[in-house]
């Protein structure tokens, strides 16, 4: 694990891209988060895509900027951390006020209004795990009072195999799903468009450097097969859930629909607000293949994380929405370090572009929770939205924004944009 901060974290650095200098963008000069993009008039298909870094409101084309000489993401994150750290630091020369390049990387800016923006990469598979004690065990209060956390959960890093093709990017609509349920008072199941409608504040670790199969990674290196971090909405049919999820865990119920932000912050970015990996008092110490020193240093992120909710009622009063949740990574139970070891402990193979999901991401208080089974106690506490509207679980044409960012004294804060997505009425037929 190699946490550098270097001069590209200068808080004193400037762009020449004005918009990079405005102190509320997501995209200073300190970031340069990756992702991909087309242009209208360009065809369809994925060797469309092309790489871009955001930076103030604009995104560099990294091909015609001829930082590299590929279109291809998942080639980029494959690369020896010292070389993508290398690609950052051209980046950052070349966008700096002053800086000979300007004339080069000008000609390859799009306004981010003007492009399209995808998947950051091809996602190969994808796991989601269960990171937030807080959410574990409100959770597990609703379906166990007596016995809210499983005995596994301060031991394992709890988590389960989703589904990549469903995964969307940030924007796109998707149809509330049909499934099976069954109310405890009814005698059977029936099959229809779910009534229990939920999202999940994640944030999604995009995986950089393969492994061997059968060659687990180590927690000292875990972070070097870890590209960077993105916002992550895991729509949840709860009322499906319930009733498939024993005895194998979720699956119709996650995998209609996750949405994905477009931007990827990478770990060299989030450098400045690492923070020390800590356990109450009394909780087991991680087994040795889950603990490193430099883990419990700073194997932890500091990073603010925000729900909005806007319905379709104040989409149409030209209401911006309601915050209706924060919270911060720093309270997950696991870091991205043992998610990584963990996952590769019995000698799975990780793939370049292989998504593992944090997890609902809800803090300690009851406010935080990450998602709506946790804000209206399981659709008993319907809670008020500042138009007079209430929800217990999302309606038709709710559109569910996450954002996060990052700030610490000394340091520029950087942002994650947002991860954006609606839900449209069930198919009738
Ligand atoms: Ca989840």
């Amino acid at each position: 694990m190699s946490i550098v901060l270097d001069d590209t974290h200068d808080p004193a650095l400037q762009s020449w891209v004005e918009s990079a200098n405005d102190p509320g963008t997501d995209f200073p000069i300190q970031n340069l988060p990756f992702g991909r993009f087309r242009t209208e008039g360009q065809g369809f298909g994925d060797g469309d895509w092309r790489i871009g870094v955001a930076i103030g409101d604009q995104v560099l084309d990294l091909r015609a900027a001829r930082v590299i000489d590929s279109s291809d993401m998942n080639r980029l994150m494959r690369l020896l951390p010292e070389v993508r750290r290398g690609v950052r630091q051209a980046l950052s020369e070349g966008l700096r006020a002053g800086s000979p390049q300007q004339a080069t990387f000008k000609a390859a800016l799009h306004a981010q209004s003007q492009v399209e923006l995808g998947l950051p990469c091809q996602i190969g598979d994808y796991t989601d795990f269960y990171t937030s004690v807080h959410h574990a065990t409100t959770i597990g209060k609703q379906l166990r009072p007596d016995n809210p956390l499983l005995p596994n959960y301060k031991w394992v890093p709890i988590g389960y195999h989703g589904r990549a093709s469903s995964i969307v990017p940030s924007g796109h609509s998707f149809r509330r799903p049909k499934g099976q349920t069954k109310a405890p008072d009814q005698e059977a199941p029936s099959v229809g468009p779910c009534r229990r409608l939920d999202y999940e504040l994640e944030l999604a670790m995009l995986v950089a450097r393969p492994n061997v199969l059968g060659e687990p990674i180590a927690m000292l290196e875990a972070e070097d097969h870890v590209f960077g971090v993105s916002l992550f909405n895991d729509w949840s049919a709860r009322d499906i859930q319930a009733w498939e999820y024993q005895p194998l865990g979720p699956f119709l119920s996650k995998n209609f629909a996750s949405t994905l932000a477009p931007w990827v912050v990478t770990l060299d970015a989030l450098a400045p607000f690492r923070v020390p990996f800590t356990r109450p008092e009394g909780d087991p110490e991680p087994l040795a293949y889950l603990d490193s020193p430099a883990n419990r240093a700073q194997g932890a992120i500091n990073i603010e994380l925000e729900v909005w909710l806007q319905t379709a009622q104040m989409r149409a009063a030209g209401h911006a929405g309601d915050r209706i949740s924060r919270s911060n990574y720093r309270d997950a139970y696991w870091t991205v370090a043992q998610l990584v070891a963990h996952h590769t402990v019995n000698g799975c193979n990780l793939r370049a572009g292989d998504l593992l999901g944090s997890g609902t991401l809800s803090g300690p208080r009851p406010e935080q929770g990450g998602s709506l089974m946790e804000l209206s106690a399981g659709g008993k506490r319907p809670f008020a939205l500042s138009n007079g509207e209430a929800r217990s679980w999302l309606e038709d044409g709710d559109t569910v924004m996450l954002r996060g960012y990052a700030q610490r004294e000394g340091f520029r804060r950087i942002g994650f944009g947002e991860c954006r997505g609606t839900v449209l009425p069930a198919l009738t037929v």
